[in-house]
């Protein structure tokens, strides 16, 4: 007979830009692969249902990262597992009935966490339900390398892990070999399947069609030594002898928007664009020749597709450290901390050194895996058949929704 939609949810917080940007990956790949087969709800049930401290995420997580040692101490003193399982096992029986109302008004068949506080409380909740063999629970971890513990739950039915090394983490912490994937990082499909061309790029964005364009930006929230990057930038990108600029920039501030008002009070001796939140990253990236970042999961990872070789700047202590060797070991990029070097490499890679630049996006374009958010969502898709009514004749699904 007619398959009904299924209901996907979502679990996501908006703590920087790279969980939304993969959950909304996710949901855009369910459409293109599946059309109304499944219904996908993306939500800060946190933020929607519950109280403090779920609900202000995001305040918490940008007061920590301005604070940056005290997020370390934060990130490392709840890495063992009994102290995060008993803190989350408490907010999550003290914030049942809260977070069960969020999950349940969505009637979710599948739910999806890319966040590494969603899998404790969503999973007790379901288990208390008795709703844990009729949901399907899947983790979809957005952190490259050095990801926290909480992100690892045994009762999840998929962990999907973007890199061998997060996987073998999966594998020390516990989980079972059959419940870990390995694809790649989610990221949106207009990264994936857009078809561009950058002289038209060029065009549409207004930049010079003929300088090599250096993109410099530092996650959703404008993080990292930005500033002082495009200050340094603007000099060793100037020829002074021939008094012309040998390349140009672009600095994407996020929703950073101090930032643009600070950087756009500047003279600038060379071409400069200055934008806040962009909604079209795969279009400046497809414009540009090489990134400056922070070491943020989704921005690496989108870099890569584009084939840009990537110089890091920074990174969040903790989740976002074993980014690095992830980038630099590969051959796809640099890091340094020092922005006058990040200049002087920027002046060589468009003047004495282009054959490096080069070698290094041939080498991000190898590390990129475009295609793993649709491998994903297939594979969630096989999870959701295995459990279609008819293959379980013990649950009672003709009472299935009224169940939730
Ligand atoms: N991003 C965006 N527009 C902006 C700035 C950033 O869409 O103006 C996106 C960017 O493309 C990436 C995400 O935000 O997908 C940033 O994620 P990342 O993991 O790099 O860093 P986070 O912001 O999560 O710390």
């Amino acid at each position: 007979g007619a398959e009904r939609t299924k209901n996907v949810l979502i679990l996501m917080s908006d703590t920087g830009g790279g969980h939304r940007a993969s959950a909304e990956g996710i949901r855009d790949a369910f459409q293109l692969e599946f059309g109304d087969e499944y219904r996908i709800f993306v939500k800060d049930v946190w933020k929607e249902y519950t109280g403090w401290p779920l609900n202000d995420m995001e305040g918490q997580y940008k007061f920590m990262v301005k604070h940056v040692q005290l997020w370390n101490v934060a990130f490392h003193s709840t890495s063992p597992r009994w102290i995060h399982s008993m803190y989350l096992a408490g907010i999550a029986a003290y914030y049942a009935r809260e977070v069960e109302a969020g999950l349940m008004e969505y009637k979710p068949d599948i739910i999806i966490s890319v966040h590494p506080l969603m899998q404790h409380i969503p999973l007790w909740v379901l288990k208390w339900q008795g709703l844990q063999k009729k949901v399907i629970f899947v983790t979809v971890i957005t952190d490259l390398g050095t990801c926290h513990p909480t992100w690892f739950h045994p009762w999840v039915n998929r962990c999907y892990c973007p890199s061998q090394e997060v996987a073998k983490r999966a594998l020390q912490d516990g989980l079972e070999e059959s419940q870990i994937r390995v694809f790649g990082l989610p990221i949106r499909p207009s990264f994936a399947r857009a078809v561009l061309v950058k002289d038209e790029l060029r065009e549409e964005l207004q930049m010079d069609p003929n300088l090599p364009a250096v993109l410099l930006m530092g996650g959703g929230e404008g993080m990292g030594p930005v500033q002082k990057t495009a200050k340094a930038l603007a000099a060793s990108l100037y020829d002074k002898e021939a008094e012309k600029p040998i390349g140009q920039l672009v600095v994407i501030c996020g929703r950073n928007k101090n930032l643009v008002s600070t950087l756009e009070s500047l003279e600038w001796k060379i071409p400069v664009k200055i934008r806040g939140f962009e909604t079209q990253m795969a279009k400046w990236m497809g414009a540009c020749d090489c990134i400056i970042t922070k070491a943020g999961p989704g921005t690496i990872a989108e870099a890569l597709i584009r084939g840009l070789p990537i110089i890091l700047n920074d990174y969040i202590p903790g989740q976002e450290k074993g980014n690095v060797p992830y980038v630099v070991d590969n051959g796809a990029g640099v890091f340094t901390r020092s922005s006058k070097e990040t200049a002087r490499i920027v002046a060589e890679w468009f003047s004495t050194k282009s054959d490096e630049l080069k070698r290094m996006s041939e080498n991000s374009l190898k590390l990129a895996q475009p295609e793993a958010v649709f491998d994903i969502v297939r594979d969630i898709h096989e999870l959701a058949k295995q459990r279609e009514p008819g293959n379980f004749p013990y649950l009672l699904t003709s009472s299935f929704t009224s169940l939730i």
